[in-house]
């Protein structure tokens, strides 16, 4: 590869995550002015996903999470199970009349919530009150077993890429989601924060899976939610997977010291858990289910599990 060549890739490397969030954010706020707002938001997304399936291929962050693992189907059975058991329960929330509680901008509202302010003052107060409940909801995962059970079906993936984006057991997806939006609801913010709260949601996290080489200008993984933290988040040395529990802001991470990055280090390559997972898609939805007893994780500060390559 020639100087330039090799000079290229390094930038493009560097505005490839701004560049695709603040397109997305963009192409967001015509769509949703338009009168389809939700197939706007699902065009913006397919055109993420397209380009970062072409750029896995040009750019790649790991060649060996180019491999397979044999995980597609059920990579992509968990992805359906969990968005349709989200929707049954926004359908089920409708029957009680629950839905009405999040209301549009220009209704009355109930709550605190400041609903004059501009918007984009709101969603990034939604995004910090959101972020709260996701935060508890996924560090708790991680910290308490039976919800850590659920919780190791997204981690036993050995290689990271768009695919397995959206891998939960969908009991896991409903703890996120109602203390995430459950958060929103209780505060009383509108109808339009949390439609923004879930575009960007979808945005950074499909961008914090993908195996594309991107590096980072300070301080943009000290505020987002970028592959590179991901990449330590699944990190087989507890020391290092257990932390950067945020999901688009690392808030939360900041205030209750749970922030990790070791720039210059490379994130693991040898990606993981220390239990045995089942392969199938079924067996996996079963296995959390064997062993839910009642405890808390005590984690050491020093590395428990032996040294990833
Ligand atoms: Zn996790
Ligand atoms: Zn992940």
């Amino acid at each position: 590869m020639t100087m330039d060549r090799i000079k290229a890739k390094k930038i493009f490397s560097y505005i490839t995550w701004p560049f695709l969030l603040a397109a997305c954010i963009s192409a967001t706020v015509f769509g949703f002015q338009s009168t389809h707002p939700i197939l706007a938001f699902n065009l913006v997304y397919l055109c993420l996903i397209t380009s970062l399936f072409f750029l896995e291929r040009f750019m790649p962050h790991e060649m060996k999470w180019r491999e397979s693992d044999g995980q597609l189907f059920a990579d992509l059975a968990h992805t359906l199970l969990s968005k349709g058991v989200v929707q049954a329960l926004v359908a089920f929330a409708g029957i009680f009349g629950l839905t009405k509680l999040i209301t549009p901008l220009t209704d009355d509202g109930y709550g605190i919530w400041p609903r004059d302010w501009p918007l984009w003052i709101q969603v990034i107060m939604g995004m910090v009150a959101a972020e709260f409940g996701l935060y508890w909801a996924h560090r708790l995962s991680h910290e308490f077993h039976p919800l850590w059970r659920f919780h190791a079906v997204h981690h036993s993936v050995t290689k990271l890429w768009i695919v397995n984006t959206g891998r939960f057991h969908f009991i896991n997806s409903l703890v996120s989601i109602l203390l995430g939006t459950g958060v929103l609801i209780a505060l009383g913010a509108p109808l339009e924060v949390v439609l923004w709260l879930s575009a960007i949601t979808a945005y950074i996290g499909v961008l914090t899976h993908c195996n594309v080489e991107m590096n980072f200008i300070w301080p943009l993984s000290y505020i987002f939610n970028t592959p590179e933290l991901h990449r330590w988040h699944h990190s087989k040395r507890l020391r290092e997977g257990n932390k950067n529990y945020s999901e688009n802001i690392m808030i939360w991470d900041h205030v209750f010291r749970s922030f990790f990055i070791d720039t210059p280090r490379r994130p693991p390559v040898n990606i993981g858990i220390t239990q045995q997972m089942p392969d199938s898609f079924w067996a996996q939805l079963v296995w959390p289910f064997k062993d839910l007893s009642l405890r808390f994780k005590v984690y050491d500060k020093k590395p428990v599990n032996p040294p990833s390559a």
